[in-house]
């Protein structure tokens, strides 16, 4: 295994919040950073040392940006598949191209999954709006029919009920194939993250527990108020998955806890994974003495991982649009760790920033 000493030039995929708080994570170490990303005005660009503007699909301007970086990572998983292999004959590119195809498409995931015994809700592939109503006369309702991929933040997602028009919702649902899936009534939803170096060293965070509103994480609850049996059970799941697809750098594995086990005896279903650092791991920041930004860094580096254990119990609030107007009160108490991103428009359903509150011993 390499190692990518301080000084050298990590060079990231997207220019948002994520790849914002991997350069100052990876700062504090003495890295500097090299951001590619189509838009000029992305909250990471303001932190780090170097931007490099052009598509994803701009093999001069990725080929120029390859010279100038020691290794690569992405803080988006939606980066085109032919960024990756224009960029890996250069350097080492974390995540590989197969990790990345299979977080890029939710069937994937899920066959993926299911290939290595992770339980997950039950599914059919569909790629028309023939194909839904045909499955759904045979598939358990309600269900939920979501696009396979560029799907998050619940877009691209629609409940289908008996009475639903397939022609209807394969529109509203907006792409040319899609997953239809049955409806979990979950217990709660939880994630955790998992960091990987090249030689197989693996360090997993606690479980936490994930809060949606609008279908946007709106809070995260370090630890999940779940039962220990559970919270093994999830950290299992993550470190399976990201062992059996060779992952380096970060995995971050959304999980459902069920109410009772399911026919397979499975109590926690993998719904979701993502191959970079995650909203639900910002309270690592504040709590650990490793974020995962900077185990991120250490992952693809090539330094040793560091503790994930926690010192401190936290919640962690997203600022949405408009929620990122209360920063002076936020400011005002002295236990909120607050966090912005330095984006300039607010918009709704915008993430702006986020704020933790540290709650007590672990
Ligand atoms: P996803 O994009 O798959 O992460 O879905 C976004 C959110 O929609 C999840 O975090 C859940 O709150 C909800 N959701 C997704 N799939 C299901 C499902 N099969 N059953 C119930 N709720 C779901």
């Amino acid at each position: 295994m390499k190692t990518i000493p301080p000084g050298a030039t990590i060079g990231i995929l997207g220019g948002g919040q994520l790849g914002r708080m991997t350069v100052l994570a990876a700062a504090r170490l003495g890295y500097k950073c090299h951001i590619f990303c189509p838009d000029k005005n992305e909250p990471a660009i303001a932190v780090a040392a170097a931007h490099t503007e052009g598509t994803f699909t701009d093999r001069a301007a990725l080929e120029k940006f390859a010279k100038q970086v020691d290794v690569v990572t992405l803080e988006w998983e939606n980066i085109p598949i032919e960024a990756l292999e224009i960029l890996a004959p250069h350097m080492a590119v974390y995540p590989s191209v197969n990790v990345l195809r299979i977080s890029q498409d939710r069937a994937q995931e899920k066959e993926f999954a299911k290939s290595i015994g992770v339980g997950t809700a039950d599914f059919v592939i569909v790629n028309s709006a023939a194909e839904l109503d045909k499955a759904m006369k045979n598939f358990p309702l309600p269900a939920v029919l979501k696009s396979t991929r560029m799907g998050y933040d619940g877009k691209g997602q629609i409940r289908i009920m008996p009475d639903t028009n397939a022609e209807a919702a394969w529109k509203a649902m907006g792409s040319n194939a899609g997953i239809l899936e049955s409806f979990i009534d979950f217990a709660c939803e939880i994630s955790v993250i998992v960091a990987c170096r090249a030689d197989g060293a693996t360090m997993a965070y606690p479980a936490v527990e994930n809060i949606h509103r609008n279908h946007i994480l709106a809070e995260t609850h370090a630890p999940a108020g779940i039962d220990p049996a559970i919270a093994g059970e999830a950290e299992h799941i993550a470190r399976k998955m990201a062992e059996k697809l060779n992952v380096v750098g970060l995995l971050t594995v959304e999980m459902f806890v069920l109410r009772q086990p399911d026919k397979n005896g499975h109590r926690v279903l993998m719904n979701e994974i993502a191959p970079r650092p995650h909203n639900s791991g910002h309270w690592t920041i504040d709590a650990c003495a490793c974020s995962q930004f900077e185990q991120l860094v250490r992952a693809v580096c090539g330094l040793p991982l560091a503790s994930v254990l926690p010192h401190s119990r936290a919640v962690m609030h997203n600022l949405i649009g408009d929620d990122v107007r209360r920063w002076p009160q936020l400011l005002e108490d002295p236990q909120a760790c607050l966090h912005l991103y330095g984006k300039a428009d607010i918009r709704p359903g915008r993430k702006m920033g986020h704020v933790t509150y540290l709650k007590g011993t672990w």
